[in-house]
């Protein structure tokens, strides 16, 4: 045993794994796993990247003032409210370190987001899962469960991996119903492939109270996962609390950089959308035709559910799969254990993906 004693919550953090990315053997693989973008970063982020080189013995912009800027003009909101970081996921980190301590509840869902039982028990708060309804946030469940030490809400929305989403109706509900000394933070990860009426990313949200942050990131639609770089729109308070907190150089040049190419490049980010809307119809109706149960509704993934028996059940065929060389996720570490997520690709990829899962399920 190490003489050095961790703080209480960080040994019971299960270390994250992420999506394989290489198969043994395999040259040419097709990964599905992580839910990047499916036509890559736009070739101007990628320039902008490549021209932030240049000058990397120089410290960069401690705010991100331009790329808050750029944000604040696209989305219609306050500049001087929005905090960048590296990945939304340091956000959601800082929020925790922020907001919750020991003794303190932070609330989330049965299949939420990995990140966040991280980030309670990092800070040695107590996360209390809440149960979900077909797979979808419950705002009653939640309600239910708050009490005098609840400090935080993170609600991913829509959500990874199951692909439901709560109606701006729905969060306003859950919102209304929460004490003003709850935050709730609004994690908009896919607010970009979402083009339904009923849906709001949070902003208004943000505007109207000040117990709301919306996060999003430029991983998912803008592709630029390796990059790290997320933004959390706050309430002003919020905002001058999580300046204080972050590094001082928290988000480096060359991801401000491509960030604000990637944000300029409207045309590209339109592709991808139309992209994506196509391939993920597809896919799905592919997939139901198959006689698979795919119960997600938007995003840039399909959570999949398979049957139960020793053939075909979730762990055979993403073991097919690999055979094949397509990488996709297994769903237990979210407990999902029968379902796999596949993420929308480029056509040639959704296709071999069909053909394989076709010959599988036989
Ligand atoms: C991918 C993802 C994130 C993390 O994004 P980064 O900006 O890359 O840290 C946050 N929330 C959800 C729900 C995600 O799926």
């Amino acid at each position: 045993m190490s003489p050095l004693n961790p703080k209480p919550g960080i040994l019971d953090i299960a270390p994250y794994v992420g999506g394989d990315s290489a198969i043994d053997g395999i040259d040419d693989i097709i990964k599905l796993a992580s839910n990047e973008g499916a036509l890559g970063p736009s070739p101007k982020a990628v320039q902008a990247y490549r021209q932030a080189g240049e000058t990397l013995h120089r410290y960069p912009d401690g705010g991100s003032a331009d790329l808050r800027e750029a944000l604040g003009k696209a989305n219609g909101i306050d500049a001087n409210r929005i905090v960048c970081g590296s990945g939304s996921d340091e956000l959601l980190d800082l929020l925790a370190r922020a907001y919750a301590g020991p003794g303190d509840e932070v609330l989330f869902t049965e299949h939420g987001f990995l990140m966040y039982p991280i980030a309670t028990k990092g800070v040695g708060a107590t996360p209390v899962v809440v149960p979900e309804t077909n797979l979808t946030a419950d705002v009653d469940a939640i309600l239910k469960r708050v009490t005098d030490n609840t400090r935080i809400i993170f609600l991913a929305n829509p959500n990874n991996p199951t692909g439901t989403y709560l109606s701006d109706a729905e969060v306003r509900r859950l919102h209304a119903g929460l004490p003003s000394g709850v935050l709730l933070v609004i994690d908009a990860a896919y607010a970009e492939y979402v083009e339904l009426d009923d849906y709001t990313a949070g902003a208004e949200l943000v505007d109207e109270f000040d117990n709301v942050v919306m996060t999003r990131t430029f991983s998912k639609l803008y592709a630029l996962g390796g990059a790290r770089l997320g933004w959390a729109y706050c309430p002003e308070a919020v905002a001058d609390v999580l300046n204080r907190l972050r590094g001082p150089f928290n988000v480096n040049s060359a991801a401000q950089a491509a960030g604000l190419a990637a944000l300029a490049d409207t045309d590209f980010a339109d592709k991808v959308r139309a992209h994506t809307r196509k391939w993920y119809d597809w896919t799905r109706q592919q997939l139901g035709g198959l006689g698979l149960e795919v119960p997600s509704k938007v995003g840039n993934f399909l959570l999949v559910r398979f049957p139960g028996d020793d053939e075909h059940n979730a762990g055979a065929a993403n073991e097919f799969l690999k055979s094949r060389g397509i990488i996709v996720r297994l769903m237990a570490g979210y407990g999902l254990p029968d379902c796999l997520r596949i993420t929308i690709g480029q056509e040639n990829e959704m296709r071999a993906l069909i053909d394989a899962l076709a010959e599988f399920m036989g």
